[in-house]
């Protein structure tokens, strides 16, 4: 199959006299006739579902769609692409462990690596993702157990170069994790360049209607556990918890990911609910026409900004001459995402004055929607942070992140053209 068609039939194919739909198993438990058939899910000895804290039918069908979207072996839904993230790490890292990330990453996966992961006695080592690879490997230390990117970072839209972070990776005998949420596999699949671990916040363009809240985990399946055995020892040594068993022997490919949903969704419970599934697979069932059209939007809506007077910079990576054009045109080709940076000259007043004059697109706390929405991160997001520290975390204090929805650019134009003769 190809994409277009993976988004629509992948993952659930009734048979004869089944739901066209996919079903909701609006349950959280399952009925067994002997305690033993019970028992031997228990000890994962049989497949099967038992409570819905660890696995539902509706979220596996979806899971098994975004697995073969993004060329992985296996896929979970999380209840957020910060669980998404947590757990992706959290799977591979034990206190003691050292990260290295892109320091251009979105906010909360900031934090949970820098404050909440930290009190854990999980190390990080934030990087600039632009730096050559010598410059880079310099972050590595006998304890980093991986490398963490986004495709195009949130909110400062830069396109990472994943060929070489998948370098830099495996010649530390670390997987490289790339969250995918802003380009999505309609656009990018960061396997095929050498991504051994896809995140998602489900939340954003996979849904794209902003009605909820999600994330997912896809493996590749091409991460060699059992060769760096003495690194990853949840995944090559016994789980006392499931009577010894060692992931990566038993589940082999599969390991990564069942590891991650009979061990930490055992422990750490968030799943996605099976309705949230629902509306994730009908999101998914456009993304592929959808993400054609942010892109196209975004083109002409970014062509419009970059030749206004008062416009102080623009950066759009499907933009000719952006710093990051030439990555955009390797591994984005079809075109990035909805989603560019750019601020109003004058600063920070004149950008509330803009953002306040606009009628058609709203000021929201999201991004990568149906509905074109704004966001002054120095403003809103951000707004406990000095000038100083925002540019420390990458963020310029003018800018200003909009997200092309699918209205016409026209009449999208016509909004920010009338909002810029008001400053
Ligand atoms: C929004 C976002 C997240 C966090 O996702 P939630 O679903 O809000 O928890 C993670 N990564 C990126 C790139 C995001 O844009």
């Amino acid at each position: 199959m190809n994409i277009e068609t993976k988004f629509l039939h992948a993952g659930y194919e009734p048979k004869n006299g089944e739901p066209r739909q996919l079903p909701i198993y609006q349950s959280t438990t399952w009925k067994y006739a002997s305690s033993d058939d019970m028992g031997k899910l228990f000890d994962l000895e049989a497949s099967g579902y038992f409570y819905t804290r660890l696995q539902n039918p509706t979220n596996d069908m979806v899971a098994a769609k975004l697995a073969a979207l993004e060329g992985g072996v296996a896929a979970m839904l999380t209840s957020s692409g910060q669980a998404a993230n947590f757990f992706a790490l959290f799977n591979i890292c034990e206190t003691g462990s050292h990260i290295v990330a892109s320091s251009a990453i979105y906010g909360g996966t900031y934090n949970l690596l820098g404050v909440t992961m930290k009190k854990m006695g999980i190390d990080v080592t934030f990087v600039d993702q632009d730096l050559p690879e010598e410059e880079l490997a310099k972050a590595f230390r006998p304890n980093t157990r991986a490398l963490f990117g986004e495709t195009i970072t949130n909110p400062t839209v830069t396109v990472l170069d994943i060929e070489k972070f998948a370098r830099l990776a495996h010649s530390h005998g670390v997987p490289l994790i790339v969250d995918n949420t802003f380009a999505t596999p309609a656009n990018c699949r960061p396997i095929e360049f050498g991504a051994d671990i896809v995140t998602h916040s489900t939340t954003k363009y996979m849904d794209g209607h902003a009605i909820s809240v999600g994330g997912a985990i896809i493996d590749s399946g091409n991460f060699d556990w059992m060769a760096h055995a003495d690194m990853y020892p949840g995944l090559t040594t016994p789980d006392e918890s499931y009577h010894g068993l060692v992931y990566a022997e038993k589940f082999g490919k599969l390991g990564y990911i069942t590891k991650a949903t009979s061990q930490l969704m055992r422990d750490l419970g968030s799943i996605q609910s099976p309705q949230n599934a629902f509306y994730l697979n009908n999101g998914l069932e456009s993304l592929h026409v959808r993400m054609n059209r942010h892109c196209e939007n975004a083109k002409k809506v970014a062509e419009f900004l970059s030749k206004q007077d008062k416009v102080a910079w623009i950066h759009y990576p499907d933009l000719e001459g952006d710093k990051y054009n030439e990555l955009s045109k390797k591994y984005l080709p079809n075109g990035s995402c909805g989603v560019m940076a750019f601020a109003v000259k004058g600063g920070r007043d004149k950008a509330i004055r803009f953002m306040d004059s606009l009628k058609l697109a709203t000021i929201a706390t999201h991004v990568a929607d149906a509905r074109t929405c704004l966001l002054h991160p120095a403003s809103h997001t951000h707004r406990q942070l000095s000038d100083q520290q925002l540019l420390e975390a990458g963020i310029a204090p003018d800018l200003i992140r909009l997200s092309v929805g699918l209205e016409n650019a026209d009449d999208l134009i016509a909004d920010l053209k009338q909002a810029l003769e008001q400053i």
